[in-house]
């Protein structure tokens, strides 16, 4: 069992679940604060974390994980 091969393929496929996640988990501005858009928790919410922790984890730069809310406007 080579549990370090098992990490990184997991890490592989956990890439793209994250991306997902931190595209549609994007907040949206309420009279007392910000909320995530997709699980209405106070922003940012447990699985916009989740997410932002893998990419970062990943090499990706804060930016780019921001990036991915490709939103035109803040309700769309
Ligand atoms: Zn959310």
């Amino acid at each position: 069992m080579d549990s370090a091969l098992d990490k990184s393929e997991r890490a592989r496929t956990r890439l793209p679940q994250a991306e997902h996640v931190a595209r549609v988990h994007c907040p949206i501005s309420w009279p007392e604060g910000d909320r995530c858009l997709n699980c209405h928790e106070m922003f940012p919410c447990t699985a916009y974390g989740w997410a932002f922790d893998v990419l970062v984890d990943a090499g990706w730069s804060p930016t780019d994980v921001q990036a991915l809310d490709a939103r035109t406007g803040p309700w769309s």
